[in-house]
């Protein structure tokens, strides 16, 4: 007779006070308290010596030369074995329910992350919770299933792990009888400002461009135009609603250098962009912000990028400001709003980094297109009735 045979174990979470008929997947927040049961049936009078309840979480990454398994949160919960029957005899055709609760923490234990790193900021990101990722039973957005764009090479899950022990004979030490898990979704808050180190770093972002603007009869240059991106604000994804917009704003300044004396001051023929997202993932770890690598042939070796739908713009004609005899200036601030798709917020572990980047293609007649690329950070917000930040509140001086 096999255990499954003799036992059946079940594991449930107690519906949070923000679940609705809508959101069968919760998602667990930074400072959310995951209550549950484990309720044991036996199918036969059976003893049991103890029983464990665990909140994982690992990271699994795969390439072509193999792959890796990382465990970065395994906490256990002390179960109240005083529920146990006597002689610890559990009667056959019984149901015995034992609670456990945990928290979802704003921090991992200093254990999690101890490779070298190149700053302490890439320490700080990796003792963060990531995000469940990847998985797509678990993957979700106001109560639907949703693709979460994360590449088959990677997988962050959550699980609540229980094991039912046995004594061994003359020893003090326990066996596992059997174990149960149940995969949750935990949704960590990411902080608003992402840290300038891993902003600056050199993932082919490209801020400024100029290019010359030509006659479009003659071909005889008329003027220097130059496009200047700043990085667009974060975009918050809201705590609770998944049905809000998620919106920004890309502020633009253009300058036009030009001799002649009664220019013809470039517009914008057209504008499109998009946002793309890039996973990263090594089996080794990444000590510094990771950057793009391909193989021979070109292909991606380190990264898989996720392309969401472009966007176009009609602009209005640009207000240019004469600002010296030979300059022109203006500037432009174009609203942007993610698709409702299921955006991952940043972030950065050990094995896995999905950061975002915002494209854009400018025309204006007579140069060049203009193709600027700038860094986005999407960040989640934070119950403000959670605890606060562990690393906020005794600062992180870790090397
Ligand atoms: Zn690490």
């Amino acid at each position: 007779m096999s255990i499954n045979d003799m036992l059946s174990v079940d594991i449930s979470l107690r519906k949070g006070e923000y679940s609705s008929e809508e959101s069968y997947l919760v998602s667990h927040l930074t400072g959310d308290k995951i209550e549950g049961l484990v309720t044991v049936r036996p199918h036969c009078d059976i003893r049991i010596d103890g029983l464990e309840v665990f909140f994982i979480g690992e990271e699994r990454t795969t390439v072509q030369m193999g792959k890796v398994h990382r465990q970065f949160q395994n906490i256990k919960y002390d179960v109240d074995e005083s529920g146990f029957p006597p002689m610890n005899k559990f009667k056959s055709k019984q149901r015995y329910r034992f609670k456990f609760d945990f928290e979802v923490r704003d921090h991992l234990p200093p254990e999690a992350c101890t490779h070298a790193v190149a700053s302490p900021v890439v320490r700080q990101a990796h003792l963060r919770p990531p995000p469940s990722f990847g998985d797509p039973t678990v993957s979700g957005l106001g109560g639907k299933l949703r693709d979460d764009y994360a590449p088959p090479t990677c997988r962050i899950v959550y699980t609540i792990q229980v094991n039912v022990l046995r004594n061994i004979p003359i020893s003090d030490k326990k066996s596992v009888l059997m174990t149960r898990t149940l995969k949750l979704r935990v949704k960590p808050a990411i902080d608003a400002t992402p840290p300038l180190d891993l902003m600056s770093s050199p993932n082919d972002y490209c801020l400024e461009q100029d290019h010359a603007v030509l006659d479009s009869r003659s071909k005889a240059p008329m003027g220097q135009l130059t496009v200047i991106l700043d990085p667009p604000k974060s975009f918050c994804l809201p705590l609770r609603d998944p049905h809000s917009l998620v919106s920004s704003t890309v502020n633009m300044a253009l300058r036009y250098e030009t001799s002649e004396a009664h220019p013809e001051l470039p517009q914008l023929q057209s504008f499109r962009g998009q946002l793309v997202a890039t996973t990263f993932y090594t089996v080794t770890h990444h000590d510094d912000l990771p950057t793009k690598k391909k193989d021979f042939f070109n292909r991606p070796k380190n990264y898989s990028d996720t392309q969401f739908p472009p966007f176009s713009y009609s602009m209005a004609s640009l207000d240019w400001v004469q600002v010296s005899h030979t300059m022109y200036e203006t500037a432009l601030l174009v609203p942007l709003t993610l698709p409702r798709l299921n955006f991952i917020p940043t972030f950065h572990t050990c094995l896995v980094s999905r950061i975002y980047a915002l494209e854009l293609r400018i025309t204006v007649p007579g140069a060049a297109p203009f193709t600027l690329k700038a860094p986005v950070h999407i960040y989640a917000e934070r119950d403000p009735s959670a605890l606060p930040s562990y690393i906020a509140a005794v600062g992180f001086d870790s090397p």
